[in-house]
């Protein structure tokens, strides 16, 4: 090894701005934490939030909540998903997708990965076919975005419904469109490791009056509902009210007052994570061993994470890959990994899913590396990782 090793957190993101702490401290001395608890003539942080996100997203209705996952859940609930009936689904995704989709009553029916980390379409039409299914849950995993014109003709020809899935894509887009306006439904995560750091926390946004107001009630907004940022006319929630169950998991106010002012930020953001993507994606690709995922020019996305393939290495040289990057404080995860760790997992540790034999997709995790790119990192850092693991690329070979 000739680099010297790299010495900060892979999990260090930035602190809340004195802004947002300013507005937590706010929230607090006010008492009114819970989202309904208003003064007159208040809209609360969440209401404001929601009004704020839907304007970002150019979206009618955004509904603030728990967590993504739980986002994901009543999305999957808004559309009156029936017991037992499938949902397509990324095989390779994160285990909060099939999860909501077994707690929402449905079955996952998995679809196969390329090598640019996107759901194969061959196979998604192949599978909506052969399944009838009637839902898409399109999970832009790590902030890939397969080409979504493709995946809109798919939607149409098969009449899905689509929910996407946007835990690594908020602020990223496609042609021009911001991903989560393609779907029915979408759904962000503000939980730490994402693009808005509220902890914990989720986003819902639609276009449709009734699934905006079948989503709202299910949060838990009991008979109050007109005190949400973007409230479904009426009609629409009065058809609803009492035959959605309260599945209370809403989003306080302390976390939607820290959200705010990073919302404002995000753009920016955006910028600063892809120019550290570009030093790392420049480097590593420059490597014959590393295959990088093709990224269509159509797609502007967040750089919040990197992926990368070394597709001829066997899984003891992956192993002594991981171990070689560690020990030089490069926290690389490995999606060929047997055992399930912290994060990572695959759909072969999934047991509350019906096995599914996915060769192609296994084929691709075998070799594939991931790696978080916290703003906390400096494009040098960037440069001196880039370094770190080409080396132990190199050291494999000459092993
Ligand atoms: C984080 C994540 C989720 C779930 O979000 P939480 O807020 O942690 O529940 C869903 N999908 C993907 C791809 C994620 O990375």
């Amino acid at each position: 090894m000739k680099t010297r090793p790299f010495t900060l957190s892979f999990t260090q993101q930035e602190p809340i701005s004195e802004t947002a702490i300013a507005a937590a401290v706010s929230v607090l001395r006010s008492g009114r934490l819970h989202r309904y608890n208003v003064v007159e003539g208040e809209l609360s942080q969440a209401a404001l939030l929601e009004r704020e996100f839907a304007a970002f997203q150019a979206s009618r209705y955004c509904l603030a909540c728990a967590s993504g996952g739980y986002a994901l859940q009543l999305a999957l609930r808004a559309i009156e998903l029936a017991a037992g009936e499938y949902v397509l689904t990324n095989a390779f995704t994160l285990a909060p997708v099939p999860g909501a989709i077994v707690a929402a009553g449905g079955r996952p029916l998995l679809v196969e990965t390329t090598a640019d980390l996107t759901p194969d379409l061959d196979d998604l039409e192949r599978k909506a076919l052969a399944s009838k299914a009637r839902v898409l849950l399109l999970s832009h995993m790590r902030g890939h975005m397969p080409d979504m014109d493709a995946v809109m003709a798919l939607v149409s020809r098969h009449g899905l419904v689509l929910i996407e899935d946007c835990a690594h894509t908020m602020g990223a887009s496609w042609a021009g469109r911001k991903s989560g306006t393609f779907g029915h439904l979408a759904c962000f995560s503000t939980q730490t490791y994402k693009h808005l750091n509220s902890g914990e926390g989720g986003l819902l946004t639609t276009d449709d009056d009734t699934l905006a107001a079948r989503a709202t009630v299910m949060s838990g907004s009991y008979m109050i509902y007109e005190r949400h940022g973007t409230v479904p006319a009426l009609p629409a929630v009065e058809g609803v009210r009492l035959r959605m169950p309260n599945l209370s998991g809403r989003m306080d106010n302390l976390r939607a007052a820290i959200l705010r002012p990073q919302l404002e930020e995000l753009d920016r953001n955006v910028e600063r994570w892809n120019e550290r993507y570009a030093v790392l994606a420049e480097r590593l690709g420059a490597c014959n061993a590393v295959h990088m995922p093709q990224r269509p020019p159509q797609e502007r996305y967040v750089g919040s994470s990197i992926q990368f393939l070394v597709p001829d290495m066997d899984a003891a040289q992956a192993s002594a890959f991981v171990a070689a990057c560690a020990g030089q404080g490069v926290e690389l995860k490995w999606f060929g990994r047997g055992e399930p760790l912290a994060f990572t997992s695959t759909h072969h540790h999934w047991q509350f899913v019906e096995g599914q034999s996915l060769p192609q997709t296994d084929r691709i995790l075998a070799g594939l590396f991931d790696m978080r790119i916290p703003l906390t990192f400096s494009p040098a850092d960037c440069a001196h990782i880039a370094d770190i693991i080409l080396d132990a690329i190199a050291g494999r070979e000459n092993a």
